[in-house]
């Protein structure tokens, strides 16, 4: 057998954002995996998990048996589900399926079945600050070949609003609920009367409404025909899903703040959403992305993974090679590699008019220069955009 002889936690941030990733050695030397375990805003407590609890839980063990491997992880802490644990079990779990596909001498989309598509459609993320800046913004990605855009004016919330606030209202990203929504209106209906139907648009509501208001936006937007709306509603408030459903058929897309099976499996099963969005790291990797995929599959419900920046290259990759496989994948979210991260991470996906690549090398097909990873350390800071403020200086989800 094959033997897990260490796991190790390997923290860097060569665009700026901290990255946790998970590797796993052998006993046959030369022989190791990698996986994501980012959760950029924890990353520290992640890197603890990993090391003080998941490290000696697996040590010795065949790095075979993944389900059975991913079965222990999940419940020899008897609490379970949680974000940090979970980011911790993925860079683990992904890491073993990248060994298991390059002792197989297989890229990993051969080890899951084999791809039913030779590249990933992305989405590309385009934003400004009027609707005209969007609508700029949309045909530059358009003539790099992307074919998908998510549309945001003035970032998630809309453009900072400063008036208004009660004496004494603390710091904060502040918004205005019904000025997001009008602007946002506009530059969807801007840039659809400008470009036309030749490119799909999408858009990010990233939980900043009240459900009765997210109702209303969903209804306003159905007839630009979106590819997707997107995070419409928080996690806490899925059962106005049906509400949506029941007044407009604007495709809905879910589920990158979900940690839990019993977040996605009503969603799915009950056909209220049509696609599912989870960041792969933070549902414990690979081993219940593939099922809660397949689940998909049944009810006619597409994958979009979550892909921003936060997501480091190894989970990127993982993210591709599932694409590759799944017969109901929808959409990629890919928000690009800088130079640094390329270096740190060589094999990186690539994208080439609109389609996203995985290295065809055994595995994940992609690598870590552990020297290159050294040279941009993770810096500790208090993460301020996802302290949204209503105008009356209340917290609001961010
Ligand atoms: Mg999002």
């Amino acid at each position: 057998m094959v033997a897990i002889r260490d796991v190790r936690g390997i923290l860097t941030a060569p665009a700026g954002i901290n990255l946790v990733v998970v590797k796993v050695e052998t006993s046959e030397p030369g022989l190791y995996g990698l996986g994501c375990a980012t959760f950029t805003q924890r990353y520290l407590a992640v890197e603890a998990a990993l090391m003080e609890h998941i490290r000696p839980l697996v040590i010795g063990r065949d790095s075979d048996r993944i389900e059975e491997l991913f079965q222990l992880m999940m419940i020899n802490g008897y609490w379970r589900n949680g974000p940090v644990l979970n980011n911790a079990i993925s860079g683990v779990d992904m890491a073993l399926w990248d060994l298991k596909a390059k002792r197989a001498g297989m890229p990993l989309h051969d080890l899951l079945g084999g791809r039913c598509r030779e590249g990933a459609a992305v989405y590309r993320h385009a934003d400004g600050r009027d609707p005209k800046e969007v609508e700029d913004n949309v045909r530059r990605f358009m003539e790099e070949g992307v074919r998908y855009v998510r549309v945001q004016c003035g970032g998630y919330g809309g453009v900072r609003h400063d008036g208004d606030r009660p004496e004494g209202a603390p710091e904060g990203a502040y918004y205005h609920p019904r000025r997001y929504t009008r602007a946002a209106v506009a530059a969807i209906e801007h840039v659809r009367n400008r470009i036309g139907d030749e490119v799909e648009l999408l858009h990010d509501v990233h939980e900043r409404l009240f459900p009765a208001e997210a109702v209303e936006l969903a209804r306003e937007l159905e007839k630009f025909r979106l590819y997707f709306l997107e995070d419409l509603l928080a996690p806490e408030d899925l059962e106005w899903f049906a509400n949506v459903r029941a007044v407009c058929a604007t495709p809905m897309a879910m589920g990158e703040l979900f940690n839990h099976p019993r977040e996605w499996t009503p969603l799915i099963t009950g056909r209220l959403i049509d696609f599912m969005r989870m960041h792969i790291s933070q549902m414990g990797g690979l081993t219940p992305a593939r099922k809660v995929a397949a689940l998909g599959e049944i009810y006619g419900v597409r994958t979009a993974w979550h892909g921003p920046g936060d997501v480091s290259p190894v989970g990127h990759a993982m993210n591709v090679h599932l694409d590759l496989v799944c017969p109901n994948f929808g959409i990629q979210e890919f928000s690009g590699f800088s130079d640094a991260t390329r270096e740190v991470f060589p094999g990186c996906p690539e994208l080439r008019r609109g389609y996203l690549y995985p290295h065809r090398s055994p595995g994940l097909g992609i690598d870590l220069d552990e020297k290159a990873a050294a040279r941009f350390p993770c810096t500790p800071h208090v993460q301020t955009w996802s302290q949204a403020r209503l105008p009356d200086g209340s917290l609001h989800r961010p």
